[in-house]
C-alpha cells in the first residue's frame, strides 16, 4: 500500500516518526528540520479525515527521564501541524490508550518518548556491571518476551501503520519494525518522507546512470569498509577523501607526517586498491593535501605532495590539484553519492575541498545528473555551504543509508515490504 492511494478518512494511523530533535538547556528546540520533514505524511492524513497517534524517540534515555520528554516539543508540533495535538504521558498508560481511543477525525495525539521502555529497542537495562551471563541472556529473554506485549499494544490503538522515520529503519525496534506485523499489507505504508528516501537509495543501488562515481570522505577506511567494498562492485569511478587518504598513502610508501592514520589497516587499503583494479573501477585519490602544523583553525598551512608531508605535519583538507581532480571526475558523472568531507571542515580554513566537491556535485546535477548526499556529516556540509537546493537528494538518515548502501536489507523497510 502506498500512503497516496490510501484513504484514511475515519481512520487512527499509528505514525511512527523521528522527532528526535536537538533541545537546549531550556529545551527549546534548536533544530527542528526532522519535524518539518514528517509534516507532508502528517497533514495528508488529517486532511483525508483520519487522527493520528504519532509515535517517536528522543534521545537515548536509560529509562524514564524529563530531559528526554517528548512534552517539550508538542507546543512546536501543534504550531507547525496547525492542529492542537494532545499528549500522552506513558506510552503504555491508561491514559494513551483512552486517549487514542477518543481521537475524532483530524485530531492528533503524540505520545511519551517510546524509549522510556527498554521494551522498544528490545535490550535488556539496569544490568548489574558484573551480571554473568546467564543472567544476561535471562535478562535478554525477559525484554524480548515483553516487547511483544508493548508492540501488541501500540498496534492495539490504530486502524494502520506508517512508518515515516528513516532515521531509524536500520532498528529492528518494536514502533520501526515488528509493530509492522500487525497490520496486514492493505494498512501499513511508508510516509512520504520514508518514500523519498527508499527511492533515492533505490536510484543509487539499482537504477544507475553511468558514469557512477562515490566520494568516500570521513575520517576512518575502517568504518567505511563495508561500504567501499559495495559500491567496488558498483561505481565507475571511487573518490578517496578526508582523513582516510592517509591510510592509503602510507600504504603505498608516501610520508604522511602526522595525519589521521590507521595503521592496522594499512594491508586492507592495498587490498582494495587490488579489488578497485580487478573490478575495473577508477579509485581516485588525493594528489596534494592541504597541511596543518597543529591540529586546530589557526594552524600555519602549506600545500604539499601527498607523498612528502614533513614531520610535524599533518594533512587537515585536499589541496587544489586534487581539487581539480575530483571536480573533474564528478562533473563528467551521471550519477553521484557524497559521504563524508574532505577534510576537517569544522574548521573555517579546512573547508575548501569540501566546498569544492560539493559544487562540483551541484554543477553535475544541474548537468543531469542523480545525486544523493548522506551521512551525518555531508549533510552539515552542504547545509553550511548553502548547496543543498543544489543536489538532488539529501538524506535524512546517517545510519540507516550507509546500512542501506552496504547492500543491507534494513527492518523498518522489510517489515512494510513483507
Ligand atoms: P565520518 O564521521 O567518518 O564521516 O568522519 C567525519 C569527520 O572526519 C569530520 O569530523 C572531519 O573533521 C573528520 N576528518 C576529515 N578529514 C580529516 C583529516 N584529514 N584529519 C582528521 N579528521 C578528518
Amino acid at each position: 500500500m502506498t500512503i497516496d492511494q490510501f484513504n484514511f478518512a475515519g481512520k487512527k494511523a499509528f505514525v511512527r516518526v523521528d522527532f528526535n530533535v536537538p533541545l537546549d538547556e531550556n529545551f527549546n528546540i534548536t533544530d527542528d528540520t526532522r519535524i518539518r520533514a514528517a509534516l507532508p505524511t502528517l497533514k495528508k492524513i488529517l486532511a483525508d479525515g483520519g487522527s493520528l497517534i504519532i509515535g517517536s524517540h528522543l534521545g537515548r534515555p536509560k529509562g524514564v527521564a524529563d530531559k528526554f520528554s517528548l512534552k517539550h516539543i508538542v507546543a512546536h508540533v501543534s504550531e507547525l501541524l496547525g492542529v492542537e495535538v494532545q499528549f500522552a504521558n506513558d506510552c503504555m498508560g491508561e491514559e494513551a490508550a483512552a486517549k487514542s481511543a477518543a481521537l475524532k477525525p483530524g485530531e492528533a495525539l503524540l505520545l511519551e518518548n517510546l524509549r522510556f521502555y527498554a521494551e522498544e529497542e528490545g535490550k535488556p537495562r539496569g544490568l548489574a556491571e558484573d551480571a554473568t551471563d546467564e543472567e544476561k541472556a535471562a535478562a535478554k529473554k525477559a525484554v524480548k518476551e515483553s516487547q511483544k506485549e508493548f508492540t501488541k499494544k501500540l498496534a492495539s490503538y490504530a486502524d494502520c501503520y506508517v512508518n515515516d522515520a528513516f532515521g531509524t529503519a536500520h532498528r529492528a525496534h518494536a514502533s520501526t519494525a515488528l509493530i509492522a506485523k500487525y497490520f496486514d499489507k492493505d494498512n501499513k505504508m511508508f510516509g512520504y518522507l520514508m518514500e523519498k528516501e527508499v527511492k533515492a537509495v533505490d536510484k543509487v543501488l539499482n537504477d544507475i546512470h553511468r558514469p557512477f562515481t562515490a566520494i568516500m570522505g570521513g575520517s576512518k577506511v575502517s568504518s567505511k569498509i563495508e561500504i567501499i567494498e559495495n559500491l567496488l562492485g558498483k561505481v565507475d569511478n571511487l573518490i578517496i577523501a578526508g582523513g582516510m587518504t592517509y591510510t592509503f598513502t602510507k600504504a603505498n610508501g608516501g610520508n604522511i607526517g602526522l595525519s589521521i592514520c590507521e595503521d592496522d589497516k594499512l594491508d586492507l587499503a592495498l587490498d582494495l586498491q587490488k579489488q578497485a583494479k580487478e573490478k575495473g573501477v577508477n579509485l581516485v585519490l588525493a594528489v596534494d593535501a592541504k597541511i596543518a602544523d597543529s591540529f586546530s583553525n589557526d594552524a600555519n598551512t602549506q600545500f604539499v605532495d601527498v607523498n612528502e608531508i614533513p614531520d610535524g605535519w599533518e594533512g587537515l583538507d585536499i589541496g587544489p590539484k586534487t581539487e581539480e581532480l575530483f571536480a573533474n571526475v564528478i562533473k563528467g558523472s551521471k550519477t553521484i553519492l557524497w559521504n563524508g568531507p574532505t577534510g576537517v571542515f569544522e574548521f573555517d580554513n579546512f573547508t575548501h575541498g569540501s566546498r569544492a566537491v560539493g559544487e562540483a556535485i551541484v554543477e553535475a546535477t544541474k548537468n543531469g545528473a542523480f545525486s544523493l548526499v548522506g551521512g551525518g556529516d555531508s549533510v552539515a556540509c552542504v547545509n553550511k555551504f548553502g548547496l543543498a537546493q543544489g543536489v538532488s537528494y539529501v538524506s535524512t538518515g546517517g545510519g540507516a543509508l550507509l546500512e542501506a548502501i552496504e547492500g543491507k536489507t534494513l527492518p523498518g523497510i522489510a517489515a512494510i515490504n513483507e
